[in-house]
């Protein structure tokens, strides 16, 4: 028995909550399309941005410490992919579109630059005159435009809904153009690119950590001031010894489990106590669905504050930060004062819409040994160009 697209829709329809967006009542995609038969047009738009070329070049981005600094420290991909285990847990638990959940995390950094915050921060200055940078609206164009699987249009052709939920509010300002329409922002997004967005916020405080502390930028024992690690740190203590090698990834992963089970039950309540009955009344709201509680909204903001004091601001992180904005800066100023440097299809699109909005999206793609190798090739007497 082969199971059609008609039958998969249909199962959703019965097992989804009433809050959930179904995929037979999605909005659509810009271009139309003869529908799939196995896949329904949330498992599509996940699936082509899982074979686009920006999610590959994930893989050598990095977040906070340069892909050259050790192999098991995250990438933007394997963040993405962590994020996404996260997002699906709670998705599920709250009766929502995995599918839709998916499509947003794996496609909501696509947009980030090289070496990351740093390399975001330089391009938005370099960018000041020409509306700035900002990389949620990058992945959106992105996957709106510069990505390319078609004749007939540019772009992945994506889902309204898939779109909407990279949009972030302040990020549909029109500071520069978008090539197609901008998703209408409603008051709040669905409940699945809330869970999107605070799935993120739980994986990266979590590998922060945990990067953190294998490249002993932070140290075990400051962390025993936070009340959440305490918390995690007690909890593994019952179960099991408190030893390396196992307590750190131990305490980790409780430490995960504690947000999302107290994201999943909090929105589930939050849900009820509202008697929402439809995406439209997530979406108008009086208050977000998906959030944790005030007692880990708390936590979670001292553990934002550690890591922004100890690891963001450590000497060895800022002086890598301050490279990466040279060098964004060196590439800037090498393409801009001429641009017959920079590859044909670069040239080709700064002919349509100006050369540093095209150089903006050639840096914003570079990973970070691509921009790494360039600097090299132009700076560089000796090297090959
Ligand atoms: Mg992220």
């Amino acid at each position: 028995m082969v199971r059609q697209r008609e039958q998969i829709e249909k199962d959703e329809e019965r097992r989804l909550a009433p809050w959930a967006c179904l995929s037979r009542d999605s909005l659509g995609r810009l271009h139309a399309e003869a529908p799939h038969s196995y896949r329904t047009a949330f498992q599509r738009d996940r699936d082509r941005v899982l074979h686009s070329t920006a999610f590959r070049r994930l893989q050598y981005k990095t977040q906070v410490f340069v892909y050259h600094e050790g192999d098991h420290f995250r990438s933007r991909l394997t963040h993405t992919l962590e994020v996404a285990q996260i997002a699906r847990t709670i998705a599920r638990a709250l009766g929502v579109n995995e599918d839709l959940t998916e499509a947003i995390v794996l496609a909501h950094d696509l947009g980030h630059t090289p070496f990351g915050h740093s390399g975001q921060q330089a391009l938005h200055r370099l960018l000041s005159k020409q509306g700035g940078f900002e990389h949620n609206r990058q992945s959106l164009r992105i996957v709106d435009f510069l990505e390319l699987r078609s004749n007939r249009y540019r772009g992945l052709n994506l889902t309204y809904e898939t779109r909407v939920g990279l949009l972030k509010h302040g990020s549909e300002f029109p500071r520069y153009a978008h090539p197609l329409p901008l998703p209408e922002l409603r008051t709040w997004p669905s409940v699945e690119a809330q869970i999107a967005n605070l799935a993120d916020e739980i994986a990266y405080h979590n590998h922060d950590i945990d990067d953190g502390l294998r490249s002993s930028l932070l140290e075990w024992d400051a962390l025993s001031d936070l009340v959440l690690w305490r918390r995690a740190l007690n909890h593994v203590r019952k179960l099991e010894d408190d030893k390396p090698p196992g307590v750190r990834p131990r305490v980790i992963a409780t430490l995960i489990d504690i947000l999302a089970s107290d994201l999943i039950e909090t929105s589930a309540a939050r849900l009820r106590s509202h008697a929402i009955g439809s995406t439209l009344e997530v979406q108008e709201a009086p208050e977000p669905m998906v959030t944790f509680s005030p007692e880990m909204s708390e936590g979670t903001h001292e553990l934002a504050q550690f890591l922004h004091e100890n690891l963001y601001r450590h000497h060895l992180v800022v002086r890598m930060a301050a490279k990466a904005e040279r060098i964004l800066q060196d590439l800037w100023t090498a393409y801009t004062q001429d641009p017959r440097q920079l590859p044909p299809q670069v040239l080709r699109e700064g002919q349509a819409e100006g050369h540093e909005r095209a150089i903006a999206d050639y840096l914003a793609g570079m990973t970070d040994r691509f921009a790494m190798d360039e600097h090299r090739k132009l700076f560089d007497p000796h090297a090959h160009v």
